[in-house]
């Protein structure tokens, strides 16, 4: 596969924030979010490639069994996620996807943390309603990155499209800065409180603030 790099750190969003992890960062991705803070994955070649057993043998190192396999867009290289995850079983699997692509590995998955792009990302439209429901809903939540009021018409209108489960919604502030993060926070908890979402701050930014490898 294409690696970009594996690191250990903490889950810093979603609904497993502050968790252990081993974050497995692939390289590529097809979409292009203006506020992208792992644009260095973009370019496939910018990742090593790496054998299954070179991956394995650097995730062995690390005293956790919670693997977040993030990028770029890490469902590009399916192929390579069903090779490495076959010959390691035990470990807790989240992957971190836009969700733009079909799912094809849902039996060696536990959960899919989908983050469905708004117009805040300044992307061609893609349309979310023939993919995002393909993802198995049990092990799937929607995590909608927030940067203005504006943004809750569309994610409410993309729940009613794509038929997403509300209780599975997850609302984060768009920022790579702790300043951003701070300033966004409060309003958006508001709405979640109201809609009844979870809300997701992104821990790994106030702890380390932008920095790669953590
Ligand atoms: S999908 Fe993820 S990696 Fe790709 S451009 Fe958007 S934020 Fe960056």
């Amino acid at each position: 596969m294409h690696i970009s790099e594996i690191f250990y750190s903490i889950q810093g969003e979603g609904t497993n924030i502050g968790a252990p992890a081993i974050f497995i960062r692939l390289a590529g991705c097809h979409l292009r979010c203006i506020w992208c803070d792992s644009k260095f994955t973009w370019d496939m070649k910018s990742g090593e490639e790496m054998s299954t057993a070179a991956i394995i043998k650097q995730i062995k190192k690390y005293p956790c069994k919670h693997l977040v396999i993030t990028g770029g867009e890490p469902l590009i290289q399916q192929s390579g996620i069903k090779e490495l995850l076959i010959e390691l079983p035990g470990y807790y699997v989240e992957i971190e996807t836009s969700g733009s692509l079909l799912p094809q590995i849902n039996d060696l998955i536990d959960q899919y943390n989908c983050s469905p792009k708004l117009s805040n990302s300044k992307n061609r439209p893609i349309n979310y309603s023939a993919v995002l429901p393909k993802f198995p809903q049990e092990k799937t939540w929607y995590k909608f990155v927030i940067d203005n009021k504006k943004d809750l018409k569309e994610v409410k209108t993309m729940i009613k499209k794509c038929g997403l489960s509300n209780e599975k919604i997850i609302l984060m502030p768009q920022g790579i800065t702790r300043k951003e993060i701070a300033e966004k926070s409060p309003w958006i908890a508001e709405i979640c409180k109201k809609e009844n979402w979870r809300f997701s701050t992104r821990l790994h930014i106030e702890i380390w603030g932008n920095k790669r490898g953590v």
